[in-house]
């Protein structure tokens, strides 16, 4: 089965190394490439979060990037405009698929009229936003600004714009749930629920019985698994657990939409030979 991950991080620095080795991996476009082909995962779509200015980042080819707001040195709404001209700027880069926001982190509404520029420029080039919702990775961030709840009030505003929301807005699927139900605009990607190595499958599956009976609940209420994309957040968990755990929650017969058809679909990839792991060479 072809399989393409709607959402990895790529980033050298000490961090990434240390949770890339609690994963049982190696943080390297190298070992990275290795493990999609032993995997049958074709393609990958990259959450950036390098400086906006940076317009032609060097990522291997067989991935594609979501242009980041930079998270690091914070959200700037006076220089919105400004930062817009840069996001054009990727947009006319073929590698680059969508816009990537992180509300949690840099303290902002994603409906805020500020973002406007920004909403314009996704409709125009047809670039999905992506969306971190649900718990955040530090304790600075700020949770409001990151529950499912508030991508309703976006998704209706800029009705033009197709949303994802990242991770399911985990914990909270029965919030995620409605907001999905009610936005034909909005999808999500799975990924970011599973993080480092898990040493036993099934005793991981029975002490998180009840997380993961809700999460499959919500699934099968909105029955809607065209809108569902895989994604593995790497480097943060195992990739063979990450495929066995979506096969888990995801009923056989929507793998294919799943793992692969929906990312096409929403991202609108141009998979060819040059941007896949076939072709991608090690040594190049
Ligand atoms: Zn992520």
């Amino acid at each position: 089965m072809k399989i393409i991950d709607a959402h990895l991080h790529m980033g050298a620095d000490a961090y990434f190394d240390e949770i890339a080795k609690a994963a049982g991996h190696e943080n390297n476009a190298e070992h990275l490439a290795e493990q999609y082909r032993a995997r049958g995962m074709v393609h990958g779509i990259i959450m950036g979060n390098l400086p906006l200015e940076n317009t032609a980042p060097q990522y291997p080819r067989f991935m594609s990037y979501c242009v980041g707001i930079d998270s690091r040195t914070g959200f700037d709404r006076e220089t919105i405009k400004a930062q817009a001209a840069l996001v054009r700027r990727h947009f006319q880069n073929p590698q680059c698929v969508g816009l990537k926001l992180y509300p949690g982190y840099n303290y902002f509404y994603i409906y805020d009229d500020c973002l406007e520029p920004f909403y314009e420029l996704a409709e125009k080039y047809d670039k999905p936003v992506a969306v971190h919702m649900g718990l955040t990775a530090s304790n600075d961030a700020l949770l409001k600004y990151s529950h499912p709840l508030v991508m309703d009030e976006a998704a209706t505003k800029f009705r033009g714009v197709q949303f994802v929301m990242c991770h399911f807005g985990e914990p909270w699927f029965e919030d995620a749930a409605a907001v999905i139900e009610k936005n034909p605009n909005v999808v999500v990607d799975l990924s970011g629920i599973l993080t480092a190595k898990i040493p036993d499958f099934a005793a991981f599956l029975q002490k998180k019985h009840f997380y993961i009976d809700r999460m499959k609940g919500w699934l099968e209420y909105l029955d809607s698994y065209d809108r569902f994309l895989f994604g593995t957040d790497w480097p943060l968990a195992n990739l063979g657990d990450y495929i066995k755990f979506t096969k888990e929650i995801i009923p056989a017969g929507h793998w294919e939409a799943v793992f692969a058809a929906n990312a096409q679909r929403v991202y609108h990839l141009q998979l060819t030979e040059e941007n896949t792991i076939n072709r991608y060479q090690v040594k190049e």
